[in-house]
């Protein structure tokens, strides 16, 4: 079924989305603020809008993928402002859960439907279309959203109702953001300790400490040919945004009053990661911190 999308923010994530959408036969109008954006998009074919306005008019289906909470709710208020109402809108941002129920809320004073859907995957999984995406919201409007979360998601899952898509994805990222500082302390530990790099991966993908951060995205370089590490800790997942995720999960919990000390460490060791300019490096090289490589105070 072809769909009118307007495409909110079209950077590293969202051009390649907005790209993947008109390839799978829908009608997309993109908008970004930066003109060089534009510019770029309209140079690969893609049709522009200048104003909101215009993506209101075009619509079916309005999508966003800006940078934080307050960007959505800035584009949420201008959409509103434009008249947009009783159409949906798919929320593709990180933001955080309580910022999800806001929009949430805001959209339902104005008659939007809408729906949070953060990705995982990064960049490169939006240009292959093969991103994973959590979906929050009512069921029918999860149904009616399908045809334009598809033409980008390889996996598409309902979490549940407002807010649940982000929940899934902080809950999930903080736990890969701990777990990748675990597998660092483990090899820091084990080299101190005279035991060949080689050695403990061997032992340990075949064992309990089999893991994603151990056998895909290994943090110590040369042992899994395709992970960041092992090319200069380029390309990934950002160390800067895996810090947005850790922050965004430390206040949710610290909303709900759920205890998450080991969150809370692992957010801690990202800050001062990126503190030290490495923010746009893969989060593997939190193992450069752990190991020494870097200094690190603990504030504790
Ligand atoms: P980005 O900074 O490359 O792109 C954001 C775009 O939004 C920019 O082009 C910016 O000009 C535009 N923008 C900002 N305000 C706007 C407005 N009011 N109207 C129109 N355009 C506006 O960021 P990104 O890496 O594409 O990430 C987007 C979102 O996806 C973030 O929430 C991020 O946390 C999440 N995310 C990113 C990755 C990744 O690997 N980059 C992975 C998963 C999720």
């Amino acid at each position: 079924m072809k769909v009118r999308v307007g495409f909110i923010g079209l950077g590293a994530m969202g051009f390649p989305m907005a790209v993947n959408m008109a390839e799978a036969g829908h009608d997309v109008l993109g908008m970004d603020i930066d003109e060089a954006v534009m510019q770029r998009f309209m140079e690969t074919g893609g049709k522009a809008a200048l104003s909101v306005a215009e993506i209101v008019a075009h619509s079916d289906v309005v999508v966003t993928m800006l940078p934080a909470g307050d960007h959505v709710k800035a584009c949420v208020a201008e959409l509103i402002g434009a008249g947009y109402s009783s159409k949906l809108l798919v929320d593709f941002s990180t933001i955080g859960v309580e910022a999800a129920r806001d929009v949430h809320e805001l959209c339902a004073r104005h008659g939007i439907r809408v729906l949070d859907a953060p990705v995982t995957g990064g960049v490169m999984g939006a240009e292959k279309g093969s991103l994973t995406v959590m979906v929050g919201g009512s069921h029918d409007d999860f149904q009616a959203a399908k045809p334009v979360l598809e033409a980008v998601g390889a996996s598409i899952t309902y979490a549940g109702g407002p807010g649940c898509g982000q929940a899934v994805k902080v809950c999930n990222n903080m736990a890969a953001g701990i777990i990748k500082i675990a597998v660092c302390e483990a090899f820091a530990l084990a080299e101190r300790l005279g035991v060949d790099k080689k050695v403990l991966f061997d032992v340990a993908s075949h064992g309990s400490a089999n893991c994603f951060a151990l056998t895909t995205t290994c943090p110590v370089p040369g042992l899994v040919p395709t992970a960041p590490s092992s090319h200069g800790y380029k390309g990934g997942f950002a160390t800067r945004l895996m810090l947005k995720d850790m922050k965004l999960a430390q206040s949710a919990a610290a909303a709900y009053g759920v205890p998450v000390a080991l969150g809370s460490a692992a957010t801690s060791l990202y800050e001062h990661c990126t503190q030290a300019g490495l923010g746009d490096l893969d989060n593997s090289i939190i193992f450069k911190v752990v190991n020494g490589d870097f200094s690190y105070q603990s504030n504790k």
